[in-house]
């Protein structure tokens, strides 16, 4: 069998990166988080502070390696899994994922990492931009309260007791910066599935996305 891609896509909060995962892991394939890849870059603009609004000065890009292994992100070599979920990191990762310049390197990063594997790719344009002939393309979804609460819980995990209202306009926030960009904004696919897991388990949307790439195996070695 060749190669078999999936797209996730959604806004933030909507579980993306947790089920791509487990799904990846169910099969033995590839998981690649490409929201870390424009977090990494952030945080590296941060640390070196350059001008964040200055389009040019992301020439750095052209120099620095961030590679993504087995669920972890690497910049300049360095682990830098935990560093990338800071405030100030979340804060400017849509601005600074809104250049073109910054698109055009991460895409070709991220199209380069899938030649030639089985691999679930979840970010925002995956199935519009990097990988518009996917196998399969999964359109994740959450009411913005319920997205808001899993943020939440994940912060009280950390230690972090941020108030839900807070929480909830800096989704908002980052969804509208996300989806009203020029640039490969966050975008359902045409030939996406759109799969709303509000009132879903983790476990259930997982098994659900297990189904529909079963379905799609059989289809294309039928074809
Ligand atoms: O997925 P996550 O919420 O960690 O992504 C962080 C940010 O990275 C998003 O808010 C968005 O601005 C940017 N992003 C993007 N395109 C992708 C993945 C993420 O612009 N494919």
């Amino acid at each position: 069998m060749k190669e078999f891609h999936v797209a996730i896509d959604g806004p933030a909060g909507s579980g993306k990166s947790t089920i791509s995962s487990l799904v990846a892991k169910r099969l033995n394939w590839t998981h690649i988080d490409t929201g870390a890849m424009y977090r990494a870059v952030t945080l590296w603009a941060i640390n070196n502070k350059i001008n964040l609004n200055n389009e040019d000065e992301y020439t750095f890009l052209d120099k620095i390696k961030i590679s993504y292994v087995n669920d972890k992100i690497y910049l300049e070599g360095k682990n830098v899994s935990k560093d990338i979920r800071s405030e100030e990191v979340t804060k400017n990762v849509s601005l600074v994922s809104s250049f073109p310049y910054v698109r055009k390197k991460m895409v070709d990063l991220q199209r380069k990492a899938t030649e030639g594997i089985n691999v679930v790719m979840d970010g925002r344009d995956i199935g519009t931009v990097v990988l518009p002939n996917a196998n399969l393309k999964v359109f994740l979804t959450a009411n913005v309260e319920e997205r808001a609460k899993r943020r939440y819980e994940e912060n009280l995990l950390k230690g972090v007791n941020k108030d839900i209202r807070e929480v909830i306009e800096e989704i908002k926030i980052r969804d509208k910066k996300d989806s009203t960009r020029e640039e490969s904004p966050l975008k359902k696919a045409e030939d996406a599935i759109v799969l709303d897991t509000t009132y879903l388990t983790i476990e259930q949307v997982v098994e659900k996305i297990i189904i529909l790439i079963e379905k799609k195996e059989i289809e294309k070695d039928g074809n």
